[in-house]
C-alpha cells in the first residue's frame, strides 16, 4: 500500500492508495490489511507508521527525505528541559523522532494540540519542537507553553511572509485564506481559517468559497485542486526539499528492491507509542490498534 503525505509530488499523490497527514496515513495503515507499506513522506513520518503497526514492513523510499524541523528536538534537549521543569507535562508533536516521542507524555498532530493542553490538569506545559505551533497553541489556551528548544521552527513554513500573503491575497481577489498554525503569527493574522492540512481541505468544503490561497506546503495545492478547487500558494516559497527528495522511480525502486525498511527499537516504540495512546485517552478516543 503506498501512502502519501498531503506535501509529497503531485504524481506521487495521483499514485497513491491514500493521501493525507502523517498521523491520518499511519491509522490508514493500521486499517488496511497490506503487509508491505510504502510512506512517502519525510523520515519521522515513516518511523511513525513503523511504531503503529509493528506486525507489518514500513518502507521509507529516500532515506534522505528527513524533517529539519523534527530534527531540532534530539532526546538530550527534551531531556534537560524536563529536568529543568519537573511539573509540567511533555507535549511533542508528532514530527519529532521517535526517541523524543518516547520521552513525552503525549504526542499531537497540529489538528488536536489546543484542545489537549486545554484539558490538561496545568498551567505550564513544555512543548516542541515548534515554537510557533507552541505560541498559537498558548493562545487558544491561555496557558504558559513553553517551547522546546527555543528556535524550533519549519523552514518551509517560516519563508511564507505576510508580504508573500498579501500579495496573494491582492492577485488573486476574493479568495479566502488557509494558514497552517506553523507560520508565524503575522501570517497566521490575515487567516480566515488556521488548521492542520486536514483540517484545511475540511474547512475548504466547508467555508463555501471556489478559490482558496493556502500558507503552507505548496503540495496542498494540488490536493486542493483535485477537489475541484481554484487553489494557489501564498508563496512561492512554500516548498519543502525534504518532502520533494522523493521521486516516483524511488517508490519503485523501493517496493521492488524491498528498500528502506524502516526499525525502531522496540522498546523506544512501545514508550512512544504509548505517548501517543495517552493523547487518544485524554481527548475521549478509542485507540485504533486496539479496536483491530
Ligand atoms: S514542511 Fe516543514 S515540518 Fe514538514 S517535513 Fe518539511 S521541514 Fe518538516
Amino acid at each position: 500500500m503506498l501512502l502519501a503525505h498531503n506535501y509529497q509530488r503531485p504524481e506521487i499523490q495521483d499514485a497513491a492508495h491514500f493521501v493525507g497527514d502523517s498521523l491520518e496515513l499511519s491509522l490508514k495503515a493500521v486499517e488496511v490489511g497490506a503487509e508491505v507499506v510504502v510512506f512517502a513522506g519525510v523520515d519521522f513520518m515513516a518511523e511513525q507508521a513503523a511504531i503503529l503497526n509493528p506486525g507489518k514492513v514500513v518502507l521509507h523510499p529516500e532515506p534522505l527525505s528527513k524533517c529539519p524541523m523534527a530534527a531540532m528536538l534530539t532526546p538530550e534537549v527534551a531531556r534537560r528541559y524536563r529536568e529543568k521543569h519537573p511539573g509540567a507535562p511533555f507535549i511533542v508533536y508528532v514530527n519529532s523522532s521517535a526517541r523524543v516521542k518516547a520521552l513525552a507524555d503525549y504526542v499531537v498532530t497540529s489538528a488536536n494540540a489546543a484542545a489537549l493542553v486545554s484539558q490538561l490538569d496545568a498551567d505550564t506545559v513544555l512543548f516542541g519542537p515548534d515554537r510557533h505551533l507552541a505560541e498559537y497553541v498558548a493562545e487558544k489556551t491561555g496557558k504558559t507553553v513553553i517551547p522546546v528548544p527555543g528556535f524550533g521552527h519549519c523552514p518551509v513554513h517560516l519563508a511564507i511572509t505576510r508580504s508573500d500573503l498579501e500579495r496573494a491575497k491582492r492577485e488573486h481577489p476574493g479568495a479566502k485564506v488557509l494558514v497552517h498554525p506553523e507560520c508565524t503569527r503575522d501570517v497566521r493574522a490575515l487567516a480566515d481559517f488556521i488548521g492542520s492540512t486536514s483540517q484545511m481541505l475540511r474547512a475548504a468544503r466547508e467555508l463555501g468559497a471556489r478559490k482558496y490561497v493556502v500558507a503552507t506546503e505548496v503540495g496542498l495545492v494540488h490536493r486542493l485542486s483535485m477537489l475541484g478547487f481554484e487553489a494557489y500558494p501564498a508563496s512561492p516559497y512554500g516548498v519543502c526539499p525534504d518532502m520533494k527528495k522523493i521521486t516516483l522511480d524511488s517508490v519503485v525502486r523501493a517496493v521492488l528492491e524491498r528498500r528502506g525498511v524502516v526499525r525502531v527499537d522496540p522498546r523506544v516504540a512501545e514508550r512512544a507509542r504509548k505517548a501517543i495512546e495517552n493523547t487518544f485517552e485524554l481527548l475521549g478516543v478509542s485507540v485504533p490498534w486496539r479496536r483491530s
